[in-house]
């Protein structure tokens, strides 16, 4: 069997292991012995898996392979955050953000090549839907950066010497790829596997509420959507989602999304200057929330050259978050870090990819 056609073990969370060694002839153990190595750092090969019967390594090394990212693309922004390109088997490049702060390493990750969701705002948006990346190419992301941060110096380190918290929030709309991202959310919280917390680690939509409920059932992750209006009529014009999922039906949607294990909502607006930064937005978005025990992010926009928004001031952003205070609101105005090397939120997209799609 040539290494294409064999099967990749990271595609597979615990219960996917067990069954695929079962379609081996092997016991349901195997399987949980097998997530035990796959996701410890410097594991490559099966001969490294000493606990394994060696004949069973033999027919593991003839069927199966374990993936990994090697040699990203790496670029520090002057702020600390490292920007990471992954190629892909297929060519393509796929990007995640670190952002580091001295308690915790954020990693912002893509689940797709490009996005359907064409939001207006969005340098993704622009490169179109290419593929969806499967359950490793989603966890590969985080090995590789682990990867990075073990062979970082620790006094070159801002943070922690591992990723503490990952983001859906790099390339692509991760409820487009539910499955995939599912099965990823399992490898990353299993003990065995990338043993992240689930309240460590958060997705984020552009608002498809069919998704947002089967998320909500099927994982305890948190739970961001990026609102950026309540207004229909802008929504619409900047995010295409909401011609679909209207306003009210997202927010109903927010309202019935089971809390349990999450404490909060966070709705990430981001200000677009003279379209959804008036005093008047403000209060309708306060107005608009009530009831939805929540969190609110602000962030000016991070301009590009090739799209049409300007960011406000300062002083519009302040203004905008008082209102929302004054309405009993948690609000933070989260400052957009890695602009210098196209890091910030919008603005992941390789020329490779932007240039030569498919
Ligand atoms: Fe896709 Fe998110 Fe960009 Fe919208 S903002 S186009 S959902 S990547």
């Amino acid at each position: 069997m040539s290494e294409r056609t064999k099967t990749d073990l990271r595609n597979f969370d615990q219960a996917g292991l067990v069954k695929f060694v079962e379609s081996l002839g092997q016991p349901a153990f195997r399987g949980k012995q097998i997530m035990g190595w796959l996701y410890r750092p410097g594991i490559s090969g099966f001969s490294e898996m000493t606990d394994l019967a060696k004949d069973f390594r033999r027919v593991l090394c003839e069927h199966a392979c374990i993936s990994e990212f090697l040699d990203p693309i790496v670029e520090k922004a002057s702020d600390g955050c490292v920007k990471f390109g992954f190629t892909l088997d297929d060519g393509h490049i796929i990007e995640s953000v670190l952002i580091p702060e001295p308690d915790r390493n954020t990693l912002c990750i893509s689940s797709q090549v490009g996005c359907a969701m064409g939001c207006s705002f969005c340098l993704t948006g622009t490169m179109g839907f290419i593929r969806n990346l499967n359950p490793s190419e989603i966890v590969n992301q985080v090995c590789g950066v682990r990867d990075y941060l073990l062979a970082t110096p620790k006094d070159q380190l801002i943070g922690p010497e591992r990723v503490t918290n990952v983001v859906f929030m790099g390339m692509g709309e991760p409820l487009n790829n539910l499955e995939n991202v599912l099965t990823s959310l399992s490898i990353m919280t299993e003990q065995k596997g990338l043993d992240l917390a689930a309240r460590k680690i958060t997705v984020s939509t552009c608002g498809i509420a069919s998704k947002i409920k089967e998320l909500g059932e099927r994982s305890t992750v948190n739970l961001a959507i990026s609102l950026h209006s309540v207004k229909n009529s802008v929504r619409s014009q900047i995010m295409p989602v909401n011609n679909r999922y209207p306003v009210e039906v997202l927010l109903e949607t927010c309202k019935n999304f089971p809390m349990p294990k999450r404490k909060r909502i966070m709705f990430e607006y981001t200000l677009l200057a003279g379209i959804n930064d008036s005093d008047e937005d403000a209060e309708m978005v306060a107005r608009m929330l009530r009831g939805i025990p929540c969190k609110i992010n602000l962030l000016g926009y991070n301009e590009c050259p090739s799209l049409p928004y300007k960011s406000p001031d300062r002083g519009r952003l302040l203004a905008f978050q008082k209102i929302l205070i004054d309405h009993h609101y948690t609000v933070f105005i989260r400052n957009s870090r890695g602009a210098d090397i196209s890091a910030a939120c919008g603005q992941l997209a390789t020329e490779q990819n932007l240039t030569a799609p498919g």
